[in-house]
């Protein structure tokens, strides 16, 4: 290598009378920006005589053609022979650990600028690179600072897992789920990694690479369409300001890093026009065509620094430098003071503040930047006291957010479903083909956040379910997987937030509540039965009512017996009469009782205490009971109960005559497959086993198969009303079996989500939604299907013959039965009269029913009718002999006697 006279002997000329402190660099050439940072910051130590008008730096620049021990030993050999103050490089690792292990045992302070793990380092080994652990705790506290809880590390070889340390230790904690992969060489590794990836849902990723191979990495992704808004790309590198990354700057996708140098200090400032201005001389810049400082650049030119600030401090004579030889023992005995001297130096360079502690650099400072549409910008800080901060408020980065959104149209996937999506033949006021409630939601969100959208259905009109394989159909595959063709930024439909869904997309909050349940037929309505009347009491209260008319008769009657007061003389003007009657006979007793329950009363009164409590009391039992029949009656006269088959999923699971299912694939499928409680593991089941011939591929088809055979649809709750407000002769079979919502869902880190959740919730708070709802399901519904109630209302308000045909029927046959047993009694009567008057049966009869016949036409004869009828037993009382009964009564017996 041909090294110019002025690097070889460093870049000022000097005088006989000025004392160079000589030091050595050795670089390999592809550093060439690190010799050129150190010569640059040596000459402008000693322009500005730094370490006083008669002392300067000198450099010997040495360069290593390989990374081996032995020419970096030959080359330090040689520097140390002509004595030499410090080493600066080199950076390649097996030259670099040889360079320590040297300046280690001759005591020559070694400086060096790039990152080094070794640990511990040389004592007289000192970098001004920021402390690898602290590095790489700073990573991890920006990953935890953005709650990543999955994501994916890249790095590059054994050197990035080093520096990545801190973050492979996150995964020790189970909140961390973390995919760790290798990076593969060139474009097809990085393309068919990136793949890979985007495949398993890895949207975030810590890339440790060289700074040369971002850009590639970047372009790979891009090719596969990776750039957008949903991934993350966090480069370790501190050098990504230096790339020209504009390309990536409207893609959407969030790239960031951290760095140590700050473009924009003045220290920078001057340094990089300086630099930059270099370039049209003759002198290379160090810069070397970079858009920033390199990180080691401008290390290299702080380890100058900060050696100059040492050299400085110290006098001629504690810096004399010997002539060393490599094969012998002797050391330099001023370099352990001038060592000490560096470390204790605190210094501000182009990094920031420089203090070592424990010979590391651990304080320092990292800013956190990011690509936006104004290139990179700083978003934040690191330092190892406070940690991250992001001075880009969460409402700067909405506002960014939505400035991004108001130029963009999204595609929106959907499936036609009424009333949520339903295809028009023209277009509407919007200009669409689709309306239906989720188009009449989606258009408040794009007059609200001022996108535009297009809406398509998805393909296999699935809402979406996870494959064998771990993909994903339907309307969550087409967020997942972005292809060129099913590529959806938001899916809008009746689509459910289930967990295993929010694993791998966003939702929004809920905009309408829902649970699975079930629709079926309506039973057909019965009339109401003949016999209705007897409905409001059950069969067993009517046998207690006859059993109670019965005993209460039967006491009456021996009641009334035993009661003296009930007996009393028939012919009152003949008070010696020793006759008296009592007139609760049995049939008077239950002619007496039964009259009290029609409500009707008779003749026959009690007069005994004892009978008049008994009829009291019975009274009340008739009144209470008489009100209870009334009460109910109406309700029984006039209601055609329907008698549903079924009444909830329990009663569903446990008949096999009505058929039963769900959609193929969506929500209440997976519901029933997930579920473990057992009536809905049956349902499973019996699912699974019929799979083919029960379940349906849309709601619409469910609905039509319930309208059409004995099926029962097992869906959701607002599809369901939706379809009972229009089909009357469907209706809910019980309760809901679960709770959830629908919400609107994006590709996993979608920066819309939040906008458009937070625009729900004011929808919500103020009844936006809840008036799409009505003009969907209500306004729209057109017939209104009558209530039970309505029903059994209009039914009440007038009875027709079909619900008091019973008492009708009852009246009809007791007027029939009075007759047969009139005629009866006619015949008894007949017979009996027959034998007294000793004629024939035939001709008392005819006689007995010429009178009948002629009293019925005569009513003149109606007196004579009773006079002349041979009435001989007409006396309804018993006649009772004082002398065999009742012998205790002493006061009835003074009265007989
Ligand atoms: N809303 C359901 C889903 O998102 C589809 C309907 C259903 O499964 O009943 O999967």
């Amino acid at each position: 290598m041909n090294i110019p006279a002025s690097c070889k002997r460093g870049l000022m000329p000097y005088a006989a009378s000025v004392t160079a402190n000589r030091t050595a660099g050795l670089f390999e050439p592809k550093n060439e920006h690190l010799v050129l940072a150190l010569q640059n910051a040596a000459t402008k130590v000693n322009m500005h005589q730094l370490l006083g008008p008669s002392r300067i730096i000198v450099v010997d620049m040495e360069y290593l053609e390989g990374d081996n021990s032995f020419e970096a030993n030959k080359k330090v050999c040689r520097q140390m022979r002509g004595g030499i103050a410090a080493i600066f490089g080199p950076v390649s690792e097996i030259s670099r650990a040889h360079v320590q292990g040297l300046s280690q045992a001759f005591e020559i302070p070694h400086l060096q600028a790039a990152w080094d793990a070794r640990n511990p380092r040389e004592d007289f080994s000192i970098s001004v690179y920021p402390d690898h652990e602290v590095l790489s705790g700073a990573y991890a506290d920006l990953i935890k600072y953005w709650k990543w809880t999955q994501f994916t590390v890249i790095y590059e070889d054994n050197n990035s897992l080093i520096r990545l340390q801190k973050i492979l230790e996150l995964a020790r904690g189970e909140e961390f789920t973390m995919k760790v992969r290798q990076l593969q060489g060139g474009t097809s590794g990085y393309i068919s990694m990136l793949k890979d990836m985007h495949e398993k849902l890895e949207y975030r990723m810590v890339i440790d690479c060289s700074v040369e191979k971002v850009l590639d990495i970047l372009d790979a992704a891009n090719s596969l369409n990776m750039v957008n808004d949903y991934f993350h790309f966090h480069f370790t590198s501190l050098d990504i300001s230096q790339l020209d990354l504009d390309r990536f700057a409207q893609k959407g996708a969030n790239i960031t890093a951290m760095r140590l140098i700050r473009p924009s200090s003045p220290e920078v400032v001057n340094i990089y026009n300086e630099w930059a201005n270099r370039e049209s001389n003759t002198v290379r810049s160090p810069l070397l065509g970079m858009r920033a400082i390199a990180t080691e650049t401008a290390l290299m030119y702080d380890a100058v620094n900060l050696f100059a600030r040492a050299l400085s401090s110290l006098s001629n004579q504690q810096l004399q430098t010997e002539e060393l030889q490599c094969g012998k023992k002797e050391t330099w005995k001023k370099g352990a003071n001038l060592l000490n001297y560096i470390k204790s130096l605190e210094y501000h360079g182009l990094s920031g503040k420089i203090r070592f502690e424990e010979g590391r650099r651990k304080d320092f400072n990292l800013d956190v930047i990011s690509l936006t549409n104004k290139g990179i910008t700083e978003i934040g800080s690191w330092n190892r006291k406070s940690g991250v901060n992001i001075s880009v408020t969460v409402q700067q980065q909405e506002q960014d957010d939505l400035t991004r959104l108001r130029n963009m149209t999204l595609r929106v996937v959907t499936i036609f479903d009424p009333p949520y999506v339903i295809k028009r033949n023209t277009t509407g006021e919007n200009g669409r083909y689709e309306e239906g409630f989720i188009i009449d939601l989606m258009e408040e969100l794009s007059k609200s956040l001022g996108f535009k959208y297009e809406i398509y259905e998805q393909h296999k009109k699935a809402y979406g379910s996870e494959q064998k394989d771990g993909k994903w159909d339907g309307m969550i595959g087409d967020l997942i997987e972005r292809d060129s063709v099913n590529k959806a930024d938001l899916a809008a439909a009746g689509l459910t937030i289930t967990y295993d869904r929010a694993r791998v997309v966003d939702f929004t909050m809920p905009f309408l509540n829902l649970g699975i349940t079930i629709i079926y037929k309506k039973p057909e309505k019965k009339p109401p039965a003949l016999f209705s009347f007897l409905s409001p009491l059950s069969i067993d209260v009517w046998i207690y009512m006859i059993a109670a008319y019965l005993c209460v008769s039967f006491m009456l009657f021996v009641i009334a017996r035993f009661t003296p007061y009930e007996w009393e003389n028939p012919h009152p003007c003949n008070e010696d009469s020793e006759v008296v009657e009592n007139q609760f006979t049995i049939l008077n007793s239950l002619w007496f009782t039964i009259g009290s329950l029609m409500q009707q009363g008779c003749d026959i009164m009690p007069k005994a205490i004892s009978t008049r409590m008994v009829a009291c009391l019975w009274w009340f039992f008739v009144l209470i009971f008489i009100s209870s029949y009334t009460a109910n009656l109406t309700a029984f006269l006039t209601v055609s109960r329907m008698d549903a088959p079924i009444k909830n999923a329990d009663d569903l699971s446990k008949q096999s005559s009505i058929k039963y299912g769900t959609l193929k694939s969506g929500s209440t499928r997976n519901f029933f497959k997930n579920s473990n409680l057992t009536v809905f593991k049956r349902m499973n089941a019996y699912m699974e086993a019929n799979a083919d011939s029960i379940l349906v591929d849309s709601n619409k088809d469910g609905f039509e198969r319930v309208v059409k055979s004995n099926y029962a649809f097992l869906a959701e709750s607002t599809s369901i009303d939706y379809q009972i407000q229009r089909n009357c002769d469907l209706m809910q079979i019980g309760s809901d079996l679960d709770t959830k919502g629908y919400g609107i869902a994006a590709p996993k880190g979608s920066p819309w989500i939040g906008l458009i959740s937070r625009e729900i919730v004011r929808f919500q708070q103020q009844q936006v939604i809840q008036g799409i709802y009505k003009k969907w399901w209500v306004d729209q519904a057109g017939k209104v299907c009558k209530t039970d109630d309505d029903e059994d209302a209009a039914a009440s308000a007038a009875l027709g013959v079909r619900n008091v045909g019973g008492v009708f029927v009852v009246l009809a046959g007791g007027s029939i039965f009075g007759l047969l047993v009139s005629i009866l009694e006619f015949l008894w009567k007949v017979g009996k009269n027959a034998r007294k008057d000793k004629q024939s049966f035939w001709s008392e009869f005819t006689e007995e029913l010429r009178f009948v016949v002629r009293c019925k036409s005569s009513r003149n004869l109606s007196a004579d009718c009773g006079k002349s009828r041979k009435d001989t037993d007409a006396h309804n009382g018993v006649r009772y002999s004082p002398a065999n009964t009742m012998p205790s009564f002493d006061k009835h017996r003074d009265v007989l006697e």
